[in-house]
């Protein structure tokens, strides 16, 4: 029968004096600031809350009776009318900074293209899966804020990904749930003559067409590519259905559409990106879509190389070997078999570029991206050395800690995870807060001086909102899989608003297994007996998707299932179903403490836990990614990482001990240690200063800023550089490296003369260097020396400081390596080129010395960019 209604869609039309409801709901402004989405509550909170806050939906199904009366409430016209303005001044907003002054990128010369496979910026806009997305999300956003020349592309993808839904024995469901285009805050981008952009892009044996629509997101553009065209073929048309959804075949096709289609749409709506940044390695073949650009205005292939290289920064996101994309070289081949014809170069030399260790001769696209770019970064400290390890054979001959690889630390999106009583708070006593997110002083000011009882009043309230809402949601999860009433009677106890004196710990995130969510079950009586004191009850809330092919992902959620249902853990153990932006928003603002047990040093980085801090929630957290940074002793909890000698079995069981004794010792004792006013001081002191100091450091604003200073602003000079005059210096620089690849292989260093092992103080301390160049110039090579100050006898690897993770030689003299370059002379007797450096004395003490050679030219990003170095050691010296 079903198939045989027709439906009939009766749509309001909005009063004159709300029209500009329309514009507010067509901006992901709303994503971020919430007196929007209080707007549109306000108009029907029921109905608002049944359109899962989708603010076009909405505005089809609001009755024509409430808006005619809104429309003559001067209360709510008032509203409206400021909601508006601060939209339109948003928009508008002069720079309160001049741009130049805070990025070094300049408007109207400069703009950065930023690719990126998934984003998370609001719920009902389901493109992305988790950290990733939410991560791009918050890039993005941030960038608005800033006025940053930014754009971004992705993917448009019409199921989205999964809604998780889990069934009666904690098997996770997985439900594509498909959006229709009117839903969303999408348009289709025109051209001058109102006709929707196409573009092609050719896979293997065939051509599809890929059409391009765009979301505002505040002030800047998102551009969504999208192969759901009726000139497709039917299977073409799913290609960009749904995220990480289909099998490897479908991957690449989405990653070429992705990385050549969004290219190709940049160029057919006029834009000269002077940055690109590949978020993940995903996108990256729009290198070789911009390497085909060069090829065909006449550039040679590796010219084109080093003009797209120039201006590409990559980012890398995961330490977990299979995070990373990789595609069989069959499959590889098939894709790139047009373009290596179109380019006329070897197949071989395209495959080359994803060349990596890891499954024989598949091809990485991590590779590609690294190769394909000159300035790359990991998102943590622990993480970028990880990365420099992971891709050590990119620069063969450095020590990994050489190796050109800086870091960004992620941060979040202030606006958008910060509690709606915060952000109020802050509105009512400093209406400039957003200016200052950066600003350590202003922090300690703006939360320190918030009187105690308040701060803990407001945190509760925040709690009981948050068990208000998970009642909701776990009632519905209950009924459906028909749970006993006594299950749902326990369970409704604890959601209750008002029971909010448990202390209630939050776990949350993808059930990647790295992240060992049952790292906390390891001792069951113990732990069981620490949730169930009767004078300091603990909650534990778990949510979170596993990956539609993690198998063992989604088992763990089906073990946690099974903890939640049984003595000691029912009703104190509780597992929540659907986790999305707003659950994490929920939860992150109303839990206690957020626990997060990654397997060091896997979790890249994370941001929860920032987006709890930020609330005033203290983390309880292994020392990995951002927390091994944030952590200062005060703000919260730290399980050290143990030896990386122990199995991991052994390892889980020291770290879950060192977690149970944080709790039973300090977590629970601190929060229970109540004080005269019925909360405890010295939670609210840890509570503040979680705030105090993780807001200022992680904030998305602060991140975007260090992008755009230390990787946007010199990608854009350097691209500009070598692509002046039709890529003249592209082409020099990659002739002189093909002239490096040639002759590096016959070059040799040797000791002219042994070094002293002592000289006096005040005495010049002479070194000479012999160095056969084959062929080189000795302009084509940096002969350094390096001294290491040793305490006492210490032997080398005591000694060797690891270099510093940007422009070595600039920082190394803060690391106490004094780094000193020779001279070379011409030296009529020796065939060999000699190499001089007169020093003076450095300070009384043992010192290390390195020799080391390297090639160079003034046209690399990073005097390491070749990752070729010979050694020159005492011990290998002349032999007489
Ligand atoms: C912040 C966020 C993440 C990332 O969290 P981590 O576990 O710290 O990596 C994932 N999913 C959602 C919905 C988020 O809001």
């Amino acid at each position: 029968m079903a198939g045989h209604d027709h439906l009939l869609e009766v749509r309001p039309k909005l009063p004159k004096a709300l029209a500009r409801l329309e514009d507010l709901s067509g901006n992901l402004y709303y994503s971020w600031e919430r007196r929007v989405r209080g707007l549109f509550h306000r108009i029907d909170p029921d109905l608002w809350n049944r359109c899962e806050h989708n603010p076009k939906i909405f505005l089809r199904r609001v009755s024509q009776v409430r808006l005619k009366a809104l429309a003559k409430s001067p209360d709510f016209l008032f509203q409206y009318k400021s909601v508006l303005d601060a939209f339109d001044s948003y928009l508008s907003a002069e720079r309160d900074r001049p741009l130049q002054a805070i990025s070094g990128l300049e408007p109207g010369r400069d703009l950065v293209a930023y690719f990126c496979m998934e984003y998370g910026l609001y719920e009902s806009l389901q493109l992305y899966s988790g950290g990733l997305g939410i991560l791009a999300g918050d890039h993005c956003k941030a960038a608005s804020d800033l006025d940053l020349p930014f754009l971004s592309v992705g993917l448009m993808y019409r199921q989205g990904y999964f809604t998780q839904r889990l069934d009666r024995d904690g098997v996770q469901q997985m439900i594509y749930r498909p959006f229709r285009m009117e839903d969303l805050p999408v348009m289709p981008v025109t051209d001058e003559d109102g006709q929707e952009i196409q573009v092609a892009v050719e896979l293997a044996d065939r051509t599809v067409a890929v059409r391009v629509w765009q979301i505002r997101v505040g002030r800047l553009q998102l551009l969504l590519l999208d192969t759901d065209v009726p000139d497709n073929r039917p299977d073409d048309r799913r290609i960009t259905y749904q995220l990480y959804g289909g099998d490897r075949v479908m991957r690449i096709e989405q990653e070429m559409v992705l990385g050549v289609g969004g290219v190709r749409a940049l160029r057919a709506m006029g834009f000269h990106p002077s940055v690109w940044h590949i978020n993940e390695g995903h996108p990256a073949f729009q290198i070789l879509e911009r390497c085909r650009e060069w090829v065909s205005q006449g550039l040679t292939f590796p010219g084109a190389l080093e003009a797209v290289a120039a201006a590409t920064v990559f980012t890398t996101h995961t330490a977990v070997p299979a995070g990373h994309d990789l595609f069989a070289r069959e499959l590889a081949e098939r894709y790139l078999m047009p373009l290596a014809e179109f380019l006329s170069v070897p197949l071989s030399r395209l495959l080359a570029l994803g060349a990596s260790p890891q499954r024989g001769d598949a091809f990485n696209m991590t590779a590609l991206a690294l190769r394909g770019s000159r300035r790359h970064n990991g998102v943590s400290a622990v993480h970028r050395n990880v990365a420099a390890r992971m891709e050590a054979h990119v620069w063969p001959d450095l020590d990994p800690a050489d190796n050109p690889i800086a870091w960004v630390s992620n941060g979040v999106h202030v606006p958008t995870f910060l509690a709606r009583e915060w952000v109020n708070l802050f509105d009512g006593r400093y209406p400039d807060w957003r200016q200052h997110l950066g600003d350590v002083d202003f922090w300690e000011e703006a939360v320190g001086s918030i009187a105690d009882h308040r701060f803990w009043s407001l945190t509760q309230s925040l709690k009981s909102d948050m068990l208000g809402a998970l009642h909701g949601c776990l009632f519905r999860q209950y009924c459906r899989n028909n749970y006993p009433r006594s299950r749902i009677e326990g369970m409704e106890a604890v959601f209750s608003p008002e029971n909010t004196r448990p202390l209630i710990i939050g776990f949350a995130g993808r059930f990647a297994t790295y992240k060992r969510a049952l790292l906390i079950f390891q001792d069951i009586e113990r732990l069981g007996r620490l949730l169930n004191d009767p004078d300091r009850p603990v909650i534990m809330l778990f949510a979170g998707k596993a990956h539609p092919q993690d198998v063992p992902g989604q088992s763990l959620i089906k073990r946690i299932h099974e903890f939640a249902a049984r003595p000691p853990f029912l009703n104190r153990v509780f597992l929540i179903e659907g986790y999305d932006i707003a659950l994490a928003r929920k939860l992150v603002t109303g839990v206690d403490v957020w626990l997060n047990t990654p397997e060091y040093p896997m979790e890249a980085s994370g941001t929860s836990g920032q987006k709890a801090a930020m609330n005033g929630v203290i983390n309880l957290s292994v020392l990995d990614g951002w927390w091994a940074e944030g952590y200062d002793g005060d703000n919260g909890w730290a399980i050290a990482p143990h030896d990386r000698e122990l199995s991991a079995e052994q390892r889980d069981r020291v770290e879950a001990e060192d977690l149970l004794d944080l709790l039973e010792g300090q977590v629970i004792p601190e929060y229970y240690r109540i004080g005269p006013g019925a909360y405890s001081p010295d939670w609210v002191a840890r509570s503040k200063r979680s705030m105090i100091s993780v807001l200022p450091h992680f904030n998305a604003e602060g991140m975007v800023r260090d992008y755009a200073q230390r990787l946007y602003a010199p990608a854009a000079r350097h691209g500009e550089r070598l692509t002046a005059d039709g890529a003249l210096e592209a082409e020099r620089l990659a002739a002189w490296k093909a002239r490096v690849a040639q002759c590096w292989e016959g070059v040799e260093v040797q000791w002219r003369r042994l070094p002293p092992t002592s000289i006096l103080t005040g005495e010049r301390l002479r070194l000479e260097v012999l160095v056969w160049l084959n062929g080189l110039e000795s302009g084509d090579v940096v002969l350094e020396c390096l001294l290491n100050g040793c305490d006492g006898e210490g032997d080398a690897s005591e000694c060797l400081v690891p270099l510093p993770h940007q422009s070595p030689a600039a920082l190394l003299d803060e690391r106490s390596t004094l780094v000193h370059t020779f001279l070379s002379t011409k030296d009529e007797e020796e065939e060999a080129q000699v190499f001089r450096l007169e020093l003076e004395s450095p300070d009384n003490g043992i010192y290390q010395l390195h020799v080391r050679l390297y090639p160079w030219h003034e046209l690399l990003s990073h005097p390491f960019e070749m990752g070729k170095m010979l050694w020159l050691f005492e011990t290998e010296t002349i032999e007489d």
